[in-house]
């Protein structure tokens, strides 16, 4: 979902810059001179607190305003980066200051979960001395068996004149090369052994890479390229739909994060159930979740999904671990129509359709237009 909180324009770093400086306390204007007024005053309003509390977090850990430090601050502020911000939160539980060294720890931490050119580096190159092992094998066994083809020859021409020592010289060459051939075959076995092992930590990394780790949905990136591939099909234009779960925090602060992460994967897999083979559900971002209809036009979309919406509604959820009655849950939508290929158009409509469901009240779908 597009988020206005990293300081991208230069008045908003001199507010920013200016706010953060303790000599002297500047409250930052709610519209500067020449910046253009917000779209919509209520989502306006909504990113000014999130930037306003990205900021606060950094001054109150006394964090230099760096592009590493933002990040990290909007991903606990947010909660969109749901592993980020669990890691600052245990780390301020324990009373640590918070160092810009342990943001990039942090981080560090963050990126080693995910398939970094790093990784993919490493495995290109355990693939290319595989290759090289092959080249080496097949290319040792040809030369040995034209040397034994020679070898037999010299022997052949032998059998006239010395019969009985070329015979058993032809011996002592044929057992040496079954023998080489023998220790050839174990190393291809071997060889092929460590390709299928390749090939399967490959293809594990695809999988983990598209997919999300709490719910196991295709994740944003995988979302995003499907929709691509959607948009190059031939076919009418795809819809998208951006679902966000009502009042989660709620959720989170009475039962806690684990019930918070089971009532995650229940929806998730509520979602995709109810919706089958109409749309591919991804999880997009912490409680939310975008979907793509291939072949249901924009009221189609939104009634498939108003009709999953009511259906949640009837649940009871419970507490695993507790037996605990959690109440019903609710969830909010936008549907917008993805024309031509513009996608950011597309997200932009449904996010505001959305942001219009929760102003309205929640526990609705909304359609763009
Ligand atoms: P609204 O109805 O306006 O959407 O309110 P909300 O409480 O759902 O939304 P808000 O954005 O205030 O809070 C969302 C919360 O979701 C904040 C974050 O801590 C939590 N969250 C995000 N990802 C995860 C996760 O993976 N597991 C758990 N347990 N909580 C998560
Ligand atoms: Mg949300
Ligand atoms: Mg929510």
């Amino acid at each position: 979902m597009p988020s206005s909180s990293s300081p991208r324009s230069p008045s908003q770093r001199h507010r920013l810059f200016a706010w953060l400086s303790p000599e002297a306390p500047v409250a930052p204007p709610a519209v500067a001179d020449n910046d253009p007024p917000p779209r919509d005053s209520g989502r306006g309003a909504v990113h000014r607190r999130l930037y306003d509390e990205v900021g606060e977090f950094l001054f109150r850990n006394g964090l230099a305003p760096s592009p590493t430090n933002f990040s990290v601050a909007h991903a606990y502020v947010s909660g969109e980066d749901w592993e980020v911000a669990q890691a600052v939160a245990t780390h301020l539980r324990s009373g640590a200051p918070l160092l810009d060294d342990d943001v990039a720890r942090i981080l560090d931490a963050r990126a080693a979960n995910e398939l970094t050119p790093e990784a993919l580096a490493q495995l290109a190159q355990t693939l290319e001395s595989g290759l090289v092992d092959y080249r080496v094998i097949i290319g040792e066994s040809r030369s040995d068996t034209s040397q034994f083809g020679d070898d037999l020859d010299r022997e052949a021409a032998n059998l006239d004149t010395d019969p009985v020592g070329a015979l058993h010289r032809i011996v002592t060459i044929t057992r040496e090369a079954v023998e080489r051939t023998r220790r050839v075959e174990a190393q291809l076995q071997r060889s092929q052994r460590e390709a299928d092992q390749l090939k399967a930590d490959l293809e594990s990394a695809r999988r983990a890479a598209d997919q999300d780790h709490l719910t196991g949905l295709p994740n944003r990136r995988s979302f995003e390229r499907n929709l691509r591939e959607a948009l190059a099909a031939d076919g009418p234009p795809p819809t998208l739909a951006l679902c966000d779960i009502d009042d989660f925090k709620q959720i989170n602060d009475r039962f806690g994060h684990p019930a918070g992460d089971r009532v995650l994967k229940f929806v998730a897999g509520f979602l995709e159930g109810q919706l089958g083979k109409s749309a591919l559900v991804s999880r997009y971002g912490g409680e939310e979740f975008a979907c793509l209809f291939r072949d249901a036009d924009t009221l189609e979309a939104r009634d498939l999904l108003d009709a999953v919406r009511e259906r949640l509604g009837t649940r009871s959820l419970v507490n695993q671990e507790t037996g605990e009655a959690m109440g019903s849950l609710t969830f909010s939508a936008g549907v917008a129509p993805v024309e031509g290929d513009r996608t950011a158009q597309a997200f932009h409509d449904a996010d505001h359709a959305l942001y219009t469901a929760k102003r309205s009240g929640k526990n609705m779908v909304i359609a763009a237009r």
